[in-house]
């Protein structure tokens, strides 16, 4: 194929996956990235916390060489989609509301973008008029994709770490498709537009955000604390969930980027599900397994397990310090099967510390088998005490 006629491919396909529903689309090379040894340094640092999967042998060889994934590929399709869907209402005021961040408001990304971009292969193959072989990833592949994405000409990487393009913003999704068909590269985006901007690290509430090299330290950010840890969080950083149930978009709502394209235009397929856009941890706290898998089939929510979402939901309230959880909170201490939850709703408790949430600690005492359930309660005995919050 001549460059030319590459080129006549790329802007049908380009067209093409505009109408699929993809706001950018570009190509690249299947060569190494270029920030790899960023990246080791950043797993090195233990930066990428507990996620095991990013940091593993294998992992880090497929990064470092993407053909090894794929032998025969020579280009990359890398396509993004925008999630935005407006600034929605809010709670009503008696709701405690538990946010939820905005690319998981409707259905899953992982789904929707597959079904689009395997669309676009079979345009592709009647471009070219040819099979043509191929691997999709969505957010699934160990592949460094915000380069790519950047590789590709789609935008830069802010210092948020987030891929922004100059007339989409950041609230996009990413996807590829290595393919075993040659296409003329698009030329890297090489502005970096932060410029002296530093609106994402001030307001990024627990500093998690590293400006030089551009990183972000996964222990401390909250949408790692909520979505990928698993198990206990621990006691010095539940307060910094805040009202935050899954995710957390603080250093995207104040990107001037983001503020700057807002458009009425918004993709049905990430349209608000019921419940979303925001939660309720009361009602999440009463949902047991079975109304948990229903609510959340389909949605990127269940990637929590019903264990990770209602522990967060159990640390909002403890959060939010309003008494009429207690009663939500001590069902969850007494009922809930999750020695994870029984353990969270405890230190909640702890934080609202009136007279019932105290007397609802000493009987869950007498009554729980599970160590670590134990110590938590004594723990948040112990500080009420200490603070004498109750009297
Ligand atoms: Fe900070 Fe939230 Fe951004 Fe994480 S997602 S870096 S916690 S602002
Ligand atoms: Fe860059 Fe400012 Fe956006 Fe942060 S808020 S990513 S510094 S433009």
């Amino acid at each position: 194929m001549s460059t030319k006629q590459g080129q006549q491919y790329v802007e049908k396909i380009k067209e093409h996956a505009h109408s699929l529903g993809f706001s950018l689309c570009g190509v690249t090379t299947p060569e190494s990235p270029m920030h790899l040894e960023e990246y080791h340094k950043w797993l090195s640092d233990g930066l990428h916390a507990d996620m095991k999967y990013m940091s593993n042998e294998r992992a880090r060889h497929m990064r470092a060489n993407p053909k090894d994934i794929f032998p025969d590929c020579k280009s990359i399709l890398v396509v993004a989609t925008n999630y935005y869907q407006g600034e929605l209402s809010g709670t009503s005021a008696d709701v405690i509301p538990g946010k939820v961040a905005r690319y998981a408001w409707g259905k899953d990304y992982h789904t929707v973008m597959k079904h689009r971009l395997q669309e676009l292969m079979g345009f592709v193959e009647s471009v070219v008029g040819k099979p043509v072989k191929y691997r999709l990833y969505v957010d699934t592949g160990p592949l460094l994709e915000r380069e790519l994405a950047q590789r590709a000409g789609l935008g830069w990487i802010g210092k948020n770490t987030m891929l922004i393009n100059h007339n989409v913003g950041s609230w996009t999704l990413l996807a590829e498709a290595m393919l075993d068909l040659w296409l003329p590269p698009d030329e890297p985006y090489v502005v970096d537009r932060c410029g002296s901007c530093t609106f994402c690290i001030d307001a990024c509430p627990t500093d998690a955000i590293m400006s030089e090299p551009r990183r972000i330290d996964s222990n401390k950010c909250i949408s790692y604390l909520t979505i990928e840890h698993r198990g206990t969080i621990s006691s010095d950083k539940r307060a910094d969930l805040h009202d935050w149930v899954f995710g957390c978009d603080i250093c995207q709502d104040v990107c001037p980027w983001n503020n700057r394209f807002a458009t009425d235009e918004h993709d049905v397929d990430f349209a608000p599900v019921y419940p979303l856009p925001h939660l309720s941890p009361h009602k999440l706290l009463q949902m047991d397994q079975a109304e948990f898998s229903g609510t959340f089939s389909g949605s990127p929510v269940k990637r929590t397990k019903r264990s990770g979402l209602l522990r967060n939901a159990s640390v909002v309230l403890g959060n939010n310090r309003d008494n009429k959880s207690i009663h939500v909170l001590a069902d969850s201490l007494v009922e809930d099967p999750d020695p994870i939850i029984r353990a969270h709703s405890a230190w909640a408790l702890g934080q609202i510390g009136d007279t019932r949430a105290v007397n609802l600690l000493n009987y869950a005492f007498d009554n729980e088998a599970d160590t670590d359930v134990l110590v938590e309660i004594k723990s948040a005995l112990e500080e009420l005490s200490n603070q004498k919050k109750w009297q």
